[in-house]
């Protein structure tokens, strides 16, 4: 019998269960210090070193090139739609958005008192079912950035294809599909995620920036609000989040062990096909709604052809050892979120339960 669920909660979400081994092993005498990491100076030399490796591996397994910043915050990816635009945008400036999805429509309200924030591409008329064509787009030449959302997290909307803006820096939230398979880090201007999908706990936001864009003016604000000021202070400019870059920074170590990005990327799109290939060939039991080019491979909404099914399926599945499978409330219906941590053995029994309830409830 297994221990421990499989883990489908699109965020917080499954963390690899070696990453927890060894979390617990080292919890209460961490590095031979006589204490936990979490009850250690984050301006002493063994978390200054911890927190350097880490930036350094992420470095390595993203091939962040030089001449960008990885910054380790705090407040969420929510808090980053608003402190972006103060940072990169002066007083009366503009941006553009593509709105993929509820991420991108939060990210635009969350940026509006600070700039204006131009909706410049959305599918929204297609219920956010396919992504809006590159040639659909208005943009601005003369916006401070482009913002897309690279995954969007409860529409299951991936946009795969960096899209070229041209000049304007391309920021982009990638929350829930960083690290998920390799990327061209020098297309963009700059990448920020919360942690809690694809890097560790909550509370902890990653994001690499492109050192010219800290040169942005912006407009006056307090230090802390200011990506500049985390920079120059080695993102310690106040305490930060000590527990969540330790997790980290082993969520980091653990995917150089399973052969890094590329590897990840090939484990995520097996896991995926699995899982779509198993809706597909149900002839109409359980349906994806998402345009085949437009589907997420980390979050996979789905429903059942007799909607009231849904409950009986979330309760049976959760008997099952299948956790967390219940669809967004915007949407309903059912999902399943496949993020590193999430095995194909996982999908493999997630697709046999699904099987086995289509046959039991026809
Ligand atoms: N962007 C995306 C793509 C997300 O999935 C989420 C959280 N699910 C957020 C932003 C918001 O993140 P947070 O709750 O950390 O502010």
């Amino acid at each position: 019998p297994l221990s421990r669920a499989w883990n489908f909660s699109a965020g917080p979400a499954a963390i690899p269960e070696a990453v927890l081994k060894r979390a617990q092993s080292e919890l209460l005498d961490w590095n031979g210090s006589g204490a936990s990491v979490m009850e250690l100076s984050h301006r002493g030399k063994p978390f200054m070193e911890l927190a350097a490796r880490a930036e350094a591996d992420l470095r390595d397994l993203m091939s962040i090139p030089d001449g960008y910043r990885v910054l380790f915050l705090q407040g969420g990816a929510t808090q980053h739609f608003a402190q972006i635009p103060m940072n990169l945008t002066p007083e009366g400036g503009s941006a553009d958005y593509i709105v993929t999805g509820h991420w991108g429509e939060k990210a635009v309200r969350e940026a509006a008192p600070y700039v204006t924030a131009r909706v410049a591409g959305s599918s929204v008329d297609a219920n956010y079912l396919q992504l809006p064509a590159r040639e659909s787009w208005d943009l601005d030449p003369g916006a401070s950035y482009v913002h897309i959302t690279t995954n969007e997290t409860i529409h299951g909307v991936e946009m795969r294809d960096i899209p070229d803006v041209g000049d304007v820096p391309l920021v982009a939230d990638m929350s829930s599909d960083i690290l998920s398979a390799p990327v061209d880090v020098s297309r963009f201007g700059l990448i920020y995620a919360g942690a809690q999908k694809n890097i560790g706990p909550s509370g902890l936001v990653v994001m690499i920036v492109r050192d010219d864009l800290l040169k942005r003016p912006g407009r006056p604000m307090a230090k802390i609000f200011r990506y500049a000021e985390h920079a120059a202070n080695d993102s310690m400019l106040n305490t930060p989040n000590t527990w969540g870059w330790y997790l980290a920074g082993l969520t980091f170590q653990w995917l150089k062990e399973q052969g890094g990005l590329a590897a990840m990327g090939e484990r995520n799109r097996i896991k995926a096909d699995t899982l779509y290939a198993a809706i597909d060939g149900s002839d109409g039991y359980y349906r994806a709604p998402i345009a085949h080019a437009a589907r997420s491979r980390m979050n996979v909404p789905f429903t059942i052809h007799e909607p009231a099914l849904d409950a009986v399926f979330v309760k049976e599945s959760g008997d099952a050892g299948l956790l967390a499978l219940k669809g967004h409330k915007a949407l309903g219906g059912l999902r399943a979120s496949l993020y590193n941590a999430v095995p194909l053995e996982a999908v493999e029994a997630l697709t046999a339960f699904m099987r086995d309830f289509a046959n039991r409830h026809c």
